[in-house]
């Protein structure tokens, strides 16, 4: 499991390498799922690498990330996928720590030059920040706080298929913080917005980490109180209200949905 940390001991070849290429996670195809490669693994079988990443500990060793290029993959021995792929195929451990490997990786791409005066960065702060060379502007891994929010009226629940998605899931509504605003505030609106209803009783479930591409879930449950359904046709497909009998295709438990929708039917 992984611990976030600054490493303090310098590099060395026991060190656990969560490796990527571009946006896609690499695994030994051969060991049992949660048996990482170590630096002394990736030089055997990959060689050079760019762009190394602190991410903390993994069970008490060092852990970094790295960039990999499409070349040195060989699909006899590695295990490529997205992260969305790995959801469920791989322990919730070794998912959260490709999962910030990933973000790590994308505030690398972004921050390459400040956004303050264009000059470039370096990894400063134990690898905490990227700093600028001229300025010493200092950008760190930035976080996008959403709210995702079950509906219940008695005993059913309100569920959603998203516009323009492919994946034929019914979920929970969810959607962004807007600066300046409660997370709980932030759930009124966006049920107001998206399906037209007032609720009540909000209450908090969980979060979840959730790196596509940087979303921090905060799960909340909540109560009809008033309104018809009223689809906003650029958010939402379909939506309606489900008994736990007659549920249509929902999120795996993987995710914070499948873990409200569960929960909301528990409660
Ligand atoms: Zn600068």
């Amino acid at each position: 499991m992984l611990s976030i940390q600054p490493i303090v001991e310098p590099p060395s070849d026991g060190d656990i390498i969560l490796p990527f290429v571009g946006k896609n996670a690499v695994l030994p195809l051969r060991l049992p799922p949660d048996v990482l490669f170590t630096r002394t693994q990736i030089a055997q079988e990959f060689g050079d690498y760019n762009r190394e990443i602190p991410v903390g500990y993994w069970n008490q060793t060092p852990c970094y990330t790295i960039q990999l290029l499409e070349h040195q993959i060989n699909a006899l021995e590695h295990l490529t996928g997205s992260l969305y792929t790995l959801l469920g195929r791989v322990s919730d451990h070794v998912f959260n720590a490709f999962g910030r490997g990933l973000q790590l990786h994308h505030w690398w791409r972004d921050h390459r030059f400040c956004g303050r005066c264009g000059q470039t960065t370096e990894l400063r702060d134990q690898g905490k920040a990227l700093g600028c060379v001229d300025c010493n502007y200092q950008a760190y891994p930035r976080l996008n706080p959403c709210i995702i929010v079950a509906v219940k009226k008695g005993a059913e629940l309100l569920l959603a298929a998203a516009a323009g998605r492919q994946t034929g899931f019914y979920s929970t509504l969810a959607g962004f913080i807007e600066p300046g605003e409660s997370a709980e505030a932030a759930v009124a609106r966006e049920v107001r917005e998206e399906v037209g209803i007032e609720i009540c009783n909000t209450r908090f479930f969980r979060s979840q980490a959730w790196p596509f591409p940087s979303q921090l879930m905060l799960g909340f449950i909540a109560d009809y109180a008033s309104g018809e359904l009223i689809l906003d046709p650029a958010e939402i497909a379909d939506a309606g209200w489900f008994e736990r009998e007659s549920l249509p295709q929902i999120p795996p438990m993987a995710s914070i949905s499948g873990q409200l929708i569960q929960a909301a039917f528990s409660e």
